[in-house]
C-alpha cells in the first residue's frame, strides 16, 4: 500500500469518497439513496463528504424546496427526489462509511 503524501490531486478512477471535517466550508445536499453521491441538488460535482459543514449551499435548500414545497411539513423527512421516507440517520451513516472506506 501506497500514499500520495497528500498532494490533492483527484483520482477519478477511484471509487470512494473522502470524508472532510471542515465547519467553514459549505455542505450541498444529495439524495440519500442516490448512485453514487457525487452530484449535489445544485448539480455541484464533489469528491468529499463533509460532516462538520455549517452552512449549507442556498442553490440546494432552493432546489429541495422547489422539489418538495412542503418540505418543513413532513412529520417526517422525505426524499425531494422520490418523495419516500429518507433512511435512519443509523442507515446515513453506515452508508457514509461504505462510501469512504476505500
Ligand atoms: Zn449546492
Ligand atoms: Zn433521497
Amino acid at each position: 500500500m501506497t500514499t500520495d503524501g497528500g498532494t490533492g490531486s483527484v483520482q477519478l478512477a477511484s471509487a470512494s469518497l473522502r470524508l472532510t471535517a471542515d465547519s467553514d466550508e459549505i455542505a450541498h445536499l444529495v439524495c440519500c439513496r442516490d448512485q453514487p453521491w457525487r452530484v449535489a441538488f445544485c448539480g455541484f460535482e464533489s469528491d468529499t463528504i463533509n460532516m462538520a459543514a455549517e452552512h449549507v449551499c442556498g442553490m440546494c435548500v432552493a432546489e429541495v424546496e422547489r422539489l418538495l414545497p412542503d418540505v418543513y411539513e413532513q412529520p417526517s423527512p422525505r426524499c425531494p427526489k422520490d418523495r419516500r421516507l429518507c433512511p435512519t440517520l443509523f442507515e446515513v451513516e453506515k452508508r457514509v462509511m461504505r462510501e469512504v472506506s476505500p
